[in-house]
C-alpha cells in the first residue's frame, strides 16, 4: 500500500547491464514514485531536489548560462534574489520586475511567484505566458490544490516542498515539474551530475505528506481567510495582504518594535521562520528581507489549529502592539 522505502544506493545489474536503478544518485525507487504522483498533481514531469534552493539551483544551471537574463518578480521569496545575485559572479543576469504587469523584453528566463511570499502578490499569467522566455513560476504558497501553473502558460513549476507539500516541518525537500520532456531530461542529467537530489527518506515523506495535501489546505486556506477578515477589522492593524486562497498571509503592524512584541506574544504560534506546516508559525520579516518589507510586517502561515485558538492568540498578542 505505502512505497518501500528501499535506502540502497547500488542495485544489482541486470544481465551485466545498468537497470532502472542502478545508483542512487541517478534515480531511487521512492523518489521516482512521488515524482509520479507529483507530477499527476500539476499535470507535468516532476523531478526532486534536495530543498527548494536547490531545485532552483539547477533551473538556472541547466536550462541557462553565461550572458543570459533572468526576469524575476520584485518580490519573489528573498532568497531567489540572493541565489541569483550569487550566480552574477558566473556571469547570470537578473532584473527586477512587477509581475503583477507584463515582464521585460529580452529575458531568457521569467520568474513568477503565486502568490508571492509575503507580500502575496498575484502574476499577470497571461502576460508571463505571452512572454517569448521560459516562464516558471514558484507556486510554492498555491500548491496544485489551488494552481496549476502550467495549465495557465507556464514552462516550468518550483516548489519548495518543505512547505506545504511535506507539511510537516520535518523535511527539506524541493521540486520543479517539467511541461516538456526535453526540460525535465536535462534537468535530470544536471541533478545527477551536480547531486543536487533527494534522499529516499526525505521522498518517503513527502509521499506521506501529498496524501493529506488536499485536506491540509482546504483547512489552512478555510482559517486564514476568516483570519485575515478578522485582522483586517483589528484597531491595531494597518494592512492585511491575503489573495484569497492558501493558508499564508502577512499583516502590519504600526512598526518594528510592536511587530515584535506580537512575534514573542503569541503562545499556540511559534514564533519561527517557514510556512506550510500543521503547526502555525509567525515571524516578522524585515529581519531577514530588509527594506523590501515594511518594518511593522508580520507573516503568519496558518497550520491546523482550530480558528477561534488561533484567533484567540492573536487578540491577546496584538494587545501588545
Ligand atoms: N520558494 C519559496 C516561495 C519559499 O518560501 C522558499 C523557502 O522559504 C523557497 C522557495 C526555498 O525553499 P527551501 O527552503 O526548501 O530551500
Amino acid at each position: 500500500m505505502e512505497p518501500p522505502l528501499d535506502r540502497s544506493t547500488t542495485w544489482p545489474y541486470v544481465d551485466g547491464e545498468p537497470g532502472p536503478f542502478h545508483y542512487a544518485r541517478n534515480a531511487h525507487p521512492v523518489g521516482v514514485e512521488v515524482e509520479r504522483e507529483l507530477g499527476e498533481l500539476e499535470g507535468g514531469e516532476a523531478l526532486l531536489f534536495s530543498s527548494g534552493m536547490g531545485a532552483a539551483t539547477a533551473v538556472v544551471l541547466a536550462l541557462l548560462g553565461p550572458g543570459r537574463t533572468v526576469a524575476v518578480a520584485a518580490d519573489a521569496y528573498y532568497g531567489t534574489g540572493v541565489l541569483l545575485t550569487e550566480l552574477e559572479r558566473w556571469g547570470l543576469r537578473h532584473t527586477l520586475f512587477d509581475q503583477t504587469g507584463p515582464p521585460p523584453e529580452g529575458a531568457d528566463l521569467v520568474w513568477i511567484e503565486a502568490p508571492s511570499n509575503p507580500l502575496l502578490t498575484l502574476p499577470d499569467f497571461e502576460a508571463a505566458a505571452a512572454h517569448p522566455g521560459l516562464v516558471l513560476c514558484d507556486a510554492t504558497a498555491a500548491t496544485p490544490v489551488h494552481l496549476r501553473p502550467l495549465e495557465r502558460g507556464c514552462d516550468l513549476v518550483l516548489h519548495s516542498a518543505t512547505k506545504y507539500l511535506g507539511g510537516h516541518h520535518d523535511v527539506l525537500l524541493g521540486a520543479v515539474v517539467a511541461k516538456r520532456p526535453e526540460h525535465a531530461a536535462r534537468l535530470l542529467e544536471l541533478r545527477t551530475r551536480t547531486g543536487i537530489v533527494a534522499a529516499p527518506d526525505a521522498a518517503w515523506l513527502l509521499h506521506r505528506g501529498l496524501q493529506t495535501l488536499e485536506v491540509r489546505v482546504a483547512r489552512q486556506t478555510e482559517t486564514a481567510a476568516d483570519l485575515a477578515e478578522r485582522l483586517n477589522a483589528h484597531a491595531k492593524v494597518a494592512a492585511v495582504r491575503y489573495p484569497g486562497f492558501g493558508g499564508l498571509l502577512s499583516f502590519d503592524v504600526a512598526d518594528g518594535p510592536a511587530a515584535r512584541r506580537v512575534e514573542t506574544s503569541t503562545e499556540v504560534i511559534v514564533n519561527a521562520t517557514s510556512l506550510g506546516g500543521v503547526r502555525s508559525t509567525i515571524e516578522t520579516r524585515h529581519r531577514w528581507e530588509g527594506d523590501r518589507v515594511p518594518e511593522g510586517l508580520l507573516r503568519l502561515a496558518v497550520g491546523l489549529e482550530p480558528v477561534e485558538e488561533l484567533w484567540r492568540d492573536l487578540v491577546r498578542a496584538l494587545g501588545a502592539a
